[in-house]
């Protein structure tokens, strides 16, 4: 039966993109050897890390001054290597889920940081807009997508953080919705993210960095730390995770034969409008996040508390109708579809008449 992936990260990859990526394994554009066998150093390898850096740069309209760098790690290496690289005396955060608060943990290790509001009390399902940005930070940081409460920064509140910046820079986690729309980069100083949710396999980590932020901390970094070694080094200052990096080079491919930001977000925005429509319209299933700021990526929902104890039984008849990776977070419960860019309207479709098909038989 036809698997559909609904997983949170790792997660769905473009069918043409896994393909592409085993051929590599076994072929790699045929030079006749394995991508796992080749040296980095190879001639090879050398195109795959420039097309990456510049189909992110040209998919993303990166303007210039910004570098792109892939890295290890993952996102929450970026909690503290960012710190590292650019907090001197203060940094303000927003605290929209465990991921955000993860990052502020990591902060306060290297000076001041500050929560400048929180919806921990409700627990994560909204995103808090009566703040003050302090004008003395070294940056303010956001992350705009919650994979874990399905909640997002809407383009008009991020207009919002835009316009009460002031001087302060701008950087944002943007793991789990980096490339499902258009996004103003001028904006931000740097955009982090693992790519294993929207982009790659496990393993690498984008960077998108302003140069002219970097160098400016008094403390001593740890080569391996420096932005700056990774932007010298051309990403590849030590073996970088080759293999993640040419699966991205496939799905940034694949998204510009797509059409680009614009034709994905408009994907995007039909597959969520079509669950979320699902969901406010069943009498069994009701979301979790407020209306206003959620997710297109990620859509947490529950059973009604007069539903609560179908809940084994559901994730057993979405499973047997071959809906993966449904069941929820444990910080939230219930079930939790991400629909990132490479799910399609189809996929959608077909877990909205599993969940209809369910409701016929139990409400
Ligand atoms: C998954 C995720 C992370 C953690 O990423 P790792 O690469 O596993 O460190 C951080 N932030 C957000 C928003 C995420 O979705």
């Amino acid at each position: 039966m036809k698997q559909y992936n609904f997983n949170a990260g790792p997660s769905i990859l473009p069918q043409e993109v896994i393909k592409q990526t085993a051929d590599a394994v076994i072929d790699f554009e045929g030079h006749g050897l394995s991508i796992l066998e080749i040296s980095h150093r190879a001639k090879y390898f050398q195109p795959v890390m420039d097309e990456a850096e510049a189909l992110m740069k040209e998919l993303l309209n990166i303007p210039d001054g910004y570098r792109v760098i892939f890295l290890g790690g993952g996102a929450s290496l970026q909690f503290c290597m960012l710190p590292y690289n650019l907090l001197e005396h203060k940094a303000a955060y927003l605290n929209t889920g465990v991921w955000a608060k993860k990052a502020l943990k990591e902060a306060k290790a290297f000076g001041e940081a500050v929560e400048v509001a929180s919806s921990a009390d409700a627990n994560y399902t909204f995103i808090p807009t009566d703040y003050e940005i302090p004008q003395d930070a070294d940056y303010f940081h956001v992350t705009t997508n919650n994979t874990i409460y399905g909640t997002e920064l809407s383009d008009e509140k991020l207009q919002q953080i835009y316009d009460k910046l002031g001087k302060v820079t701008l950087v944002a986690d943007m793991s789990s919705d980096i490339l499902s729309r258009p996004i103003d980069v001028s904006k931000y100083g740097i955009i982090y993210g693992g790519a294993q949710k929207n982009l790659a396999p496990a393993g690498v980590t984008f960077v998108i960095v302003r140069e002219d932020l970097l160098g400016k901390v008094s403390r001593h970094i740890p080569t391996m730390l420096d932005y700056r070694t990774h932007i010298e080094g051309g990403s590849m200052f030590n073996t970088p995770p080759v293999l993640p990096v040419y699966t991205a080079v496939l799905t940034l491919r694949w998204l510009k034969n797509l059409g680009g930001l614009e034709a994905i977000e408009k994907r995007n925005i039909a597959k969520a409008e079509l669950l979320y429509k699902a969901i406010d319209e069943s009498k069994m299933f009701v979301g979790t996040a407020k209306k206003e700021d959620r997710s297109r990526m990620n859509v947490p929902f529950v059973l009604k508390e007069e539903y609560k104890e179908l809940e084994a039984e559901f994730l057993k008849f979405a499973a047997d109708h071959g809906m993966v990776g449904v069941k929820g977070h444990r910080s939230v419960g219930g079930f939790r579809a991400s629909i990132y860019n490479a799910m399609d309207l189809e996929g959608v479709q077909a877990l909205v008449d599993c969940m209809k098909e369910f409701e016929a038989l139990h409400a």
